[in-house]
Order: C-alpha cells, then sequence, then structure tokens
C-alpha cells in the first residue's frame, strides 16, 4: 500500500540519500526483448514477468525504489509502432508490477513520464497534444498508487515545464523529481538546453515552478555530468538528483549519443557502447563525489545493470540484499590469502604464469 514506508520528501529532509535504479529500455535491449531505436517497452506486455523479476533485481541491488517502466510507453511511441491501442495497458500492466514489488520490498513506487519527441517550442498545437500525453500517464500514475512521479530525459526547458505543470495539476500533490538530459549546446560559451537556455537560468525556472528535485539523468556519464552538477548546485536550494549512464564520456564527447569507438573511431550509439563502459570503480567515484556535492538523490541510467547500483550503495556505505554476492578475493585460487588455497596458485609457479 502507497506510503507505508518513509516517503522521498521525508527521507531527503533527513539528509538520507535515495538510490533509483535505472536503464531499463537498455536492459531489455541487450537480453532481446526490445528494439534499438524504436524504444518501446513492448516487453511490459508480452513479458510481463521478465519486467517484474528485473524489478525484483534492482531491489536486490539496493534501489530505494521501483521505478515503474513506463518510459516511452507513451502515446508518441506508441503511435510510431501502431500500438496506440495497448497505451492505458502497457502503462497500467508497469505500474501495477512496480507497486507490487514496492509493497513486498518495503520500496518506494514511481511513476515515470519523459520527452515526447515531438517538442516544438510555442507552438500551440504541439504542445496541446504534449500536455495530453503528460495527462494520461501521470493520472494512471496516481490510479495504480504511485509515490512520486519521475519527470525525466527533458532536452528543453520548455518541454520540462510543462512536464512539471502537467505533475503539479493532475499528480494529486505527488512530489515530482525533474531531471534534465544535458546535451552539447551552448549559448555564449554557457552549457544550453536545445531551447536556448543556460543551464543556472534552466534550474532557476524549474524551482520557480515548483520541483521538489532538480538534475540531471541519462547523456551523459559521470564525469561530463558532475561538473554540470556543481553548476547545477550554486544556482538552487532543491534537493538535488544526479543519474548518469555508465559510460566514459569526455569533454570533446560529453555525451553517449557522442562517444566514438577510439579503436575505429565510429560512433558507439547504440549498439557499440559496451566498448566505453564504465568500471565498477568509476560508479564508486561517482557515489563518492555525489556524497561530497550533497547530491541526495543518485543512480545510474541507460546501461545500468545491478552490479553498479550494488557498488554505488555500497560506497554510501549500504548493504543490501545482494551484498551477500559481494566480491571477497581472500577466497580466490591466485589472488587469495585462505589457507585452504593451494600455495602453487597463490605464490609459486601458479601465480608466476598467471598474475
Ligand atoms: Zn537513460
Amino acid at each position: 500500500m502507497p506510503g507505508k514506508v518513509k516517503g522521498l520528501m521525508d527521507r531527503l529532509h533527513d539528509g538520507e540519500s535515495v538510490v533509483i535504479a535505472e536503464g531499463y529500455l537498455y536492459v531489455f535491449e541487450r537480453r532481446g526483448y526490445l528494439q534499438a531505436g524504436t524504444a518501446v517497452p513492448e516487453v511490459v506486455l508480452e513479458y510481463p514477468e521478465m519486467v517484474r523479476l528485473q524489478y525484483e533485481e534492482f531491489y536486490r541491488a539496493g534501489s530505494d525504489v521501483v521505478l515503474a517502466f513506463t518510459y516511452y510507453a507513451h502515446r508518441e511511441k506508441l503511435s510510431l509502432i501502431d500500438r496506440e491501442a495497448d497505451l492505458e495497458e502497457m502503462n497500467r500492466t508497469a505500474l501495477r508490477m512496480a507497486r507490487e514489488v514496492a509493497d513486498k520490498t518495503g520500496s518506494l513506487m514511481a511513476g515515470n513520464i519523459c520527452n515526447s519527441n515531438i517538442y516544438v517550442p510555442n507552438d500551440p498545437d504541439i504542445t496541446a497534444k504534449i500536455k495530453s500525453m503528460f495527462k494520461e500517464q501521470i493520472e494512471w500514475a496516481v490510479e495504480e498508487g504511485a509515490d512520486f512521479i519521475l519527470a525525466e530525459t527533458f532536452s528543453d526547458l520548455g518541454e520540462a515545464l510543462l512536464a512539471l505543470e502537467a505533475v503539479k495539476t493532475y499528480g494529486k500533490g505527488l512530489p515530482v523529481v525533474v531531471t534534465m538530459a544535458w546535451h552539447k549546446n551552448e549559448v555564449n560559451g554557457r552549457p544550453a538546453t536545445i531551447d536556448g537556455v543556460e543551464i543556472c537560468e534552466t534550474f532557476k525556472q524549474l524551482e520557480a515552478a515548483g520541483a521538489d528535485v532538480l538534475g540531471l539523468n541519462c547523456a551523459r556519464g559521470p564525469t561530463t555530468m558532475l561538473p554540470l552538477m556543481e553548476e547545477v548546485k550554486k544556482c538552487i536550494k532543491t534537493p538535488l538528483a544526479a543519474i548518469p549512464v555508465p559510460y566514459r564520456t569526455t569533454k570533446a564527447e560529453p555525451n553517449f549519443q557522442s562517444l566514438t569507438d577510439p579503436l575505429s573511431g565510429k560512433r558507439l550509439f547504440p549498439e557499440d557502447l559496451n566498448a566505453a563502459l564504465c568500471s565498477r570503480s568509476d560508479i564508486k567515484e561517482f557515489g563518492r563525489r555525489c556524497l561530497e556535492l550533497g547530491i541526495q538523490v543518485m543512480g545510474v541510467c541507460c546501461g545500468n545493470e545491478c552490479h553498479y547500483t550494488r557498488t554505488l550503495c555500497e560506497t554510501l556505505g549500504r548493504k543490501v540484499p545482494a551484498s551477500r554476492y559481494s566480491a571477497d578475493m581472500s577466497k580466490h585460487y591466485i589472488f587469495g590469502t585462505s589457507e585452504k588455497l593451494s600455495t602453487r596458485y597463490t605464490s609459486g609457479e601458479g601465480k608466476q604464469h598467471t598474475a
């Protein structure tokens, strides 16, 4: 039942960190249940138990939040694949299973809305369409018992403001986390949204419009997201969220869409991105920096898997269910120290020829 566990805002008020495991689209793309490019969560209807299991796995890895997999389960995407008739069932199924897993595990459940992919600034017809897309998804999330709404991956401030306004209007008072996907645009040498608004101004406007948590998600890896988060921190007082992709983005290629393969020079997105994956140590460093900067809501986005989420949680000093199987190298046959191990491998010729 919603509300029986400590709410998002109470946790943040008490100075706690909140971890959100994301990355469902890519998890299912890698496993062959979802098409890259199209990127519609059809798996929710085709293999619902796979989605339920993934919710549970992210819980085991330490996620505080079961994020309903309704990312891109919106009218524009469903119309792209001629499945608009399945829109409501797809949303409700994802939400219902998320609620069930959250109840079973004592987690929070979040409804999820995102970029519509049809946004054009100052176009009244498009604006009306986007508003109704947000409205229906928010109403389903409320009806299925979401504890808060995550509105994410907006690259235009105008669209993020529409999403925020929609949650304020139809969200029945649920807290709302708004995170921007920050790409490469600059205006007068300053990082800017695609609709040309400078970063500090962007977050001041979102704060003034009443977002409960603000930050960045997706698009950038930890090393190119954190410097922007430092800027955001200087501009607003709202609690902060940082949910990067687990890829080694660089100054020259700051988002994962622009990454190229150092060997071939070809674009890595989306099928070759594993050539640029973060290590677990990179994620550990990310968690450490979040703590240092006072970023309370954190997670890993597209490219995430359970091991990253577990690493992030353990960096916060937590022991999570999956910590039961966190590495114990003292029992490794080459690198171990246990007396039960053969010294031929821990210190003799076996070691010489392996390590
Ligand atoms: Zn993402």
